[in-house]
């Protein structure tokens, strides 16, 4: 029987020195992800570090035009902060259809990127609201763009005794607007079988900006690239919003697995796109259109 060490950590001084002296020591946050892939014989680390109860990871402050939010902090408490709802409503919203209740006390926002799964909720709407994270080991401090530090499914570029400290979103501006949507079997209860998370900058009538992002239908969470250069510098209709989601659907490279085929989630690409667009297209600047409750 596998038999694993806890260490409850009460500074980040703590984590780094529980972290560092065992080479398979895994850092934990809520667990809701690393505790089913250990009961599955996935992962077997013989030590884990639990970094929930850190204080300096659990803070959500407004900082020089950004969000900065503590990568312990609950899914829940980032749905329903009125600084994450005002300045970063995208990640609010994906948060917000994040599992179930107790998934979301206990999961974390640092957990759903540490665990890099290509379908995580909040990932796809932190990818299009321009999101950093700050990751820290006892070597030194770093920021890494959200959408770079994604390498395949259940990896990132951080080694394994660096910690994402904090999630650092940028103010969302007066003439954006974002939406998210995503599609699972039991509703915001399951994993994504596809999510969508659009940020669109509009300057009288026409889209400036467009920053596109699609989970579970590549190894990691992608932008859609050629969608966005379709839309970017254009007036919207309802013309160019269904060729936009076309393209999506066309540049997104999805498989085939227990939740869907890869034709069915190309499908879904474009439909939830021209869902989230036209919301966007049509609804005010500055709100978040597309949330499911
Ligand atoms: C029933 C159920 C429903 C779910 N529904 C959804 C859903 O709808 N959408 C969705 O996206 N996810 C869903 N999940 C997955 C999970 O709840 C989320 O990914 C959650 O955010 C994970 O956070 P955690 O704190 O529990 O992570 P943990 O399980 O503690 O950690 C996950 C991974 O991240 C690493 N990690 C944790 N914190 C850090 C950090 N600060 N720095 C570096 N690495 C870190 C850990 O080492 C581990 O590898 C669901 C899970 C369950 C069990």
């Amino acid at each position: 029987m596998l038999k694993t060490e806890f260490v409850k950590a009460r500074s980040l001084e703590e984590a780094f020195c529980a972290i560092s002296d065992r080479a398979d020591a895994s850092f934990v946050a809520g667990g809701t992800d690393l505790f089913v892939q250990i009961k599955e014989g996935k992962r077997k680390p013989s030590r884990l570090v639990s970094v929930r109860e850190v204080p300096e990871l659990l803070g959500i402050d407004l900082q020089r035009g950004s969000v900065v939010i503590g990568s312990a902090v609950p899914l829940s408490d980032v749905a329903s902060s009125a600084v994450v709802a005002g300045h970063a409503p995208l990640v609010a919203d994906a948060c917000l259809q994040i599992g179930s209740p107790q998934v979301r006390n206990r999961g974390t926002i640092g957990g759903n990127i540490g665990n890099a799964s290509p379908a995580g909720d909040s990932i796809t709407a932190l990818i299009a609201s321009g999101a950093r994270i700050r990751v820290k080991s006892l070597a030194g401090e770093r920021e890494i763009l959200l959408e770079a530090s994604f390498l395949g499914p259940g990896k990132t570029v951080l080694s394994p005794d660096e910690l994402i400290t904090a999630v650092v979103v940028p103010v969302i501006q007066d003439h954006t607007r974002v939406a998210f949507e995503k599609y699972a079997l039991r509703g915001g209860m399951d994993i994504a079988i596809v999510n969508v998370a659009i940020s669109l900058d509009m300057v009288d009538g026409l889209v400036t900006d467009a920053r596109i992002a699609l989970g579970a239908v590549a190894p990691t969470p992608i932008r859609a690239v050629e969608a966005e250069r379709t839309i970017r510098g254009n007036r919207p209709s309802s013309s160019l919003i269904e060729e936009a989601a076309r393209v999506a659907a066309r540049e997104c490279c999805p498989i085939d697995d227990v939740r869907g085929t890869a034709s069915y989630r190309r499908h879904l690409v474009y439909v939830l796109t021209k869902r989230a667009l036209a919301k966007v297209c049509q609804g005010n600047v500055g709100r978040v259109w597309g949330c499911a409750r």
